[in-house]
């Protein structure tokens, strides 16, 4: 890695806007390679496009078919048998993506699960972790924050009876300036801190592309008693992550942006390992039951002690199949690199 860093600093001295330089960067490039394992949309005269809606839908990497028709297959051959038989066993299917998504996002693997899709999880989280009282009932979020974000978090308001006025704060940019300080955000930690239940951010802003300085917020707003939420829909398979270590409580993300799983594939959840044996409120279903009497059908119910509480439903292995596929490459290739790419 510090070969490479080196390399960096020396090429970008001797930077030219010229097309040899960008191609001599390409010769130098061992990620570039990797371009080959995704379906790349033709234009009209047959070109490649270049592609740079990956923050909207990922393309389909080429090894996604073998992973669905695996399932396909094995649901051919085996019907009900393949939550047991199949090769890839759907009963304990989702825990197959729990090592990549955990290196992703700087998490145990207790701490994540693939689950639902964003928004549903959002609401699912702020269920657990939006508790309001007389005193302490206000959300921080951002004024430009995803609308589905802003819808999520105002009928989670009024869903308490409480007035969206007085509980929602939303941070803005300063005049003339198109990113909102840290400084401004902690501010309104300080000045309002103690009416403040919930602060819940996009970790990159969809919009201005701002990258939210978890570690801080995060540590900031715990001080004054606040739970902190991170939507990482533009953030995981983007940028470095280490949401145990920052201690973030919850965050959320979709797989079909930067993670390339398809249109409309299985989302994720985050939970930090201190609530797993907390008596949190959570909306419950029998795929959150502890896994050893969940087909005993028990009508008490006991949620598994990890992030996998919060499921619901049994997932759409078809789906969790595309999201492995792409996971592999992420394995393959690692954070460090694509973030040093990036830059
Ligand atoms: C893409 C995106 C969504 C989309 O939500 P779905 O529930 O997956 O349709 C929500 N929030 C943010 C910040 C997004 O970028």
């Amino acid at each position: 890695m510090q070969l490479q860093v080196d390399l960096f600093y020396i090429r970008s001295m001797n930077y030219k806007a010229t097309k040899d330089f960008a191609l001599s960067l390409d010769v130098e490039d061992e990620l570039s390679k990797y371009r080959q394992q995704f379906h790349i949309p033709l234009q009209k005269n047959g070109k490649e496009y270049i592609y740079f809606c990956g923050n909207s839908l990922g393309l389909q990497p080429k090894k996604t078919k073998e992973f669905v028709d695996q399932e396909i297959k094995d649901w051919a051959n085996l019907g009900v048998e393949g939550h047991l038989y199949a090769k890839n066993p759907w009963l304990p299917y989702h825990e197959f993506l729990s090592q990549s998504y955990a290196n992703l996002l700087g998490a145990k693997t207790t701490e994540v699960v693939a689950m639902n899709t964003l928004t549903v999880n959002l609401h699912l989280m702020i269920v657990s972790f939006y508790r309001p009282t007389p005193e302490r009932y206000k959300i921080v979020i951002e004024e430009d924050a995803f609308p589905s974000d802003i819808y999520a978090v105002e009928s989670q308001i009024k869903h308490h009876g409480i007035d969206i006025e007085k509980a929602l704060i939303k941070l803005r940019p300063r005049k003339g300036e198109s990113i909102v300080r840290t400084e401004d955000i902690i501010d309104v930690f300080e000045n309002e801190g103690d009416s403040i239940s919930l602060v819940m951010l996009g970790g990159v802003n969809y919009y201005t592309g701002q990258v939210f300085d978890f570690k801080n917020i995060t540590a900031v707003a715990h001080n004054k008693g606040i739970k902190v939420g991170f939507d990482l829909a533009h953030a995981v398979g983007n940028i470095n992550l280490e949401l145990h270590k920052w201690d973030v409580d919850f965050a959320v993300w979709c797989s079909y942006k930067y993670l390339n799983s398809g249109p409309g594939s299985v989302g994720g959840i985050f939970v930090h390992e201190k609530y797993h044996n907390s008596d949190l409120p959570r909306f419950c279903g029998w795929w959150g039951h502890n896994k050893s009497d969940r087909f005993d059908m028990p009508d008490s119910f006991n949620p598994i002690k990890t992030a996998e509480g919060w499921q619901l439903s049994n997932p759409p292995i078809l789906s969790l199949a595309a999201i492995r596929s792409s996971l592999a490459i992420f394995d393959e290739v690692g954070m460090e690199k694509l973030v040093f790419k990036s830059k």
